[in-house]
C-alpha cells in the first residue's frame, strides 16, 4: 500500500469513529422509560427470570410467567430503568421501594390464588406487585397511605396497559371493609403485628401473606390461613420490608 493508500486508509477509520461518536451505535440507544431499546429489556428480563428459576424457591410455571409479563422498568423512577431487571428492590422516593423480583414472585405464589379470586394487596407503592397479580387473571384491589405514591402508581399501571385496578389512598391496616371478604391479601409492608382487621377481611379459606417484626431488621413473612376453625400460620422465612406507617399502634377496633 502506498502513502496515499495509508492516508486515505487511516482517514476513513477516523471518519467512522468520529461518526459513531457523534451518532452513537445505533444498536445500542439509551432506554427510555417507556421502552425506548426492547432488545435491551429483552436480554436482562430473561436473566432475571434465569435467576428466580435457579433459587431453592419452589415457583410454579403460571406464577413465572406472570413476573415475566411485567414489564418492571415502566415500575421504577427514570434513574433506575437501568437496573429494572436486577434481583433487588430499588428506591421509589418517599423512603419506601419496589420489591425485589424473587421476593414478588415467592409471595404470589404463597398466596396461592386462582384467576376470578379476589387479592387485596396493601401498599401499592410503585403497581408492580399489583401488576403481577393482573397477570395472574385475579381481580385486584391495593391501598397506598402516601398520596404522592397512589397517584404515582395508577400512572405506571395505566402507562403499562393495566386499567382495571381498583386503588385507594388510605391507612391500608384496616384493609378495604367494603370490597371484603377477600381471596387473598398480600400486605407488602411490615406491620409489628398481624392487623386483626385484615385477618377478618379473609374469606374462608383465603390465605394472607405478611412480613411481621420490628422496623429496621428482617421480619418473618408469614402465610396465614382462614380455615372453618380459626387461622393457622406458616413461617416462610425472613424477608426485609420498609415498615407499615399510619394507625397500627392503635388497639384494634
Ligand atoms: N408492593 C409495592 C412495594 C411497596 S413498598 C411494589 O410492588 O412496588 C411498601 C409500600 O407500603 C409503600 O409504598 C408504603 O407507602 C406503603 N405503606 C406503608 N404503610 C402503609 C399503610 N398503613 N397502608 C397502606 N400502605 C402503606
Amino acid at each position: 500500500m502506498g502513502r496515499a493508500g495509508a492516508f486515505i486508509l487511516t482517514c476513513g477509520v477516523w471518519v467512522a469513529v468520529l461518526v459513531t461518536l457523534a451518532c452513537g451505535p445505533s444498536t445500542s440507544r439509551t432506554p427510555g422509560v417507556d421502552g425506548g431499546d426492547a432488545s435491551v429489556f429483552a436480554v436482562r428480563r430473561s436473566q432475571l427470570m434465569a435467576e428466580i428459576r435457579a433459587s431453592d424457591r419452589e415457583i410454579s410455571e403460571p406464577v413465572l410467567a406472570a413476573v415475566e409479563r411485567v414489564d418492571r422498568h415502566r415500575f421504577v423512577r427514570p434513574e433506575n430503568v437501568d437496573e429494572a431487571y436486577e434481583n433487588r428492590p430499588l428506591p421509589i422516593g418517599e423512603g419506601q421501594t419496589i420489591s425485589q423480583p424473587l421476593i414478588v414472585a415467592m409471595m404470589t405464589e404463597a398466596l396461592g390464588i386462582s384467576p376470578g379470586d379476589r387479592v387485596l394487596e396493601i401498599g401499592t407503592g410503585s403497581g408492580y406487585q399489583a401488576a403481577v397479580l393482573a397477570e395472574m387473571g385475579v381481580r385486584v384491589y391495593s391501598v397506598e397511605i402516601i398520596p404522592a405514591l397512589a397517584e404515582w402508581s395508577e400512572e405506571n399501571l395505566l402507562n403499562a396497559g393495566y386499567e382495571d385496578i381498583y386503588q385507594r389512598t388510605d391507612d391500608g391496616y384496616f384493609g378495604w371493609e367494603d370490597e371484603a371478604p377477600f381471596d387473598g391479601i398480600i400486605v407488602t409492608a411490615a406491620p409489628d403485628h398481624v392487623p386483626q382487621p385484615l385477618i377478618r377481611q379473609l374469606k374462608e379459606g383465603g390465605r394472607m401473606i405478611v412480613p411481621v417484626g420490628p422496623p429496621g431488621f428482617y421480619q418473618t413473612l408469614w402465610m396465614i390461613e382462614q380455615t372453618g376453625d380459626g387461622v393457622v400460620a406458616e413461617n416462610l422465612g425472613l424477608v426485609r420490608f420498609v415498615p407499615l406507617t399510619g394507625e397500627m399502634s392503635a388497639e384494634d377496633p
